[in-house]
């Protein structure tokens, strides 16, 4: 990957200031990456413009739904028109599932909501890759990252099929790195520590799990989204060169508890 200020790439999942995406936008953007912001939809368009504006120079906003291949393919026919030299790096910090499925017993998941969660919040990084792998190799190479939490691996209250959709995401990174390393296409993930954004607070008693891992965490405090925005340059840029197929948890060390 080029140094920073030669760099460019694509974040999808900014909806606002608190977004684990934004406050990564915002840290390679004072790094000198060149920025492709995306919003879902009309209706989500002016949070991110306003976001957008308060960086200079000002990333190019494009809409895409990732759950509709055609917003995806036109996305990257916009990035490839735009950087004509390829694209360096993708973060993926999209993911949504029913609230019903995310207050409601695991049990209960229906058919639709399922389709819908892993659809959205796991399958869309492939659907991602597919368009945005060309215009890395294109460069000689590039870096992919997503976001995860430990719900993947462990049951937390009313996280249910979100922990199965990051397990499906999570399971992707690694068969996407083993495809697209031949390229110098690296996947990677971060598993974030909670953090209160409008996805979180879509998970019922999700305060309860802020508290514990205050208590309980090797650090003994929640993270800050500035954490996630480092450990993700390290993982987008140079300095993460070897790494891929890796899911690093920035999360004050809980993961590693067993109580
Ligand atoms: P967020 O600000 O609400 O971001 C979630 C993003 O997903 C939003 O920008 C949302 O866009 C987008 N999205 C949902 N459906 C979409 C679709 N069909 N097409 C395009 N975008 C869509 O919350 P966040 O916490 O920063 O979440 C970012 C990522 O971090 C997620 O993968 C989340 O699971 C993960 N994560 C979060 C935590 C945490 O505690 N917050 C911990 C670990 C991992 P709209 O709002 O415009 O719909």
């Amino acid at each position: 990957m080029p140094s920073w200020p030669e760099s460019c790439g694509v974040v999808v999942g900014v909806a606002n200031k608190r977004s684990l995406a934004w406050a990564i936008a915002r840290a390679a953007h004072a790094a000198g990456a060149r920025l492709v912001l995306t919003y879902q939809n009309e209706r989500l368009r002016e949070n991110v413009e306003d976001l957008a504006a308060t960086l200079d120079p000002a990333p190019l906003l494009l809409p895409c739904d990732v759950s509709l291949d055609a917003d995806i393919a036109a996305l990257f026919a916009r990035v490839g028109a735009e950087w004509p030299d390829g694209l360096d790096f993708l973060v993926h910090g999209a993911a949504f599932a029913p609230r019903e499925a995310i207050s409601e017993p695991f049990l209960k998941t229906s058919r639709e909501a399922w389709r819908v969660a892993l659809d959205v919040s796991a399958y869309s990084l492939v659907a991602l890759a597919n368009g945005a792998a060309p215009l890395m190799a294109a460069r000689g190479g590039g870096s992919m990252l997503t976001l995860t939490y430990l719900g993947s691996e462990r049951v937390f209250p009313n996280y249910n099929v979100m922990g199965v959709a990051k397990a499906a995401l999570e399971a992707s990174v690694r068969y996407l790195a083993s495809d697209l390393g031949p390229q110098n296409i690296r996947v990677n993930a971060i598993s974030a520590g909670p953090v209160k954004t409008l996805a979180a607070a879509g998970v019922s008693g999700f305060s309860s799990i802020l508290r514990v891992y205050q208590e309980r965490a090797p650090l003994r405090r929640n993270i800050e989204t500035a954490e996630v925005a480092e450990a993700a340059l390290f993982l987008l840029g140079p300095a993460g060169r070897g790494v891929t197929a890796e899911v690093l948890h920035v999360d004050c060390g809980y993961h590693a508890m067993g109580m």
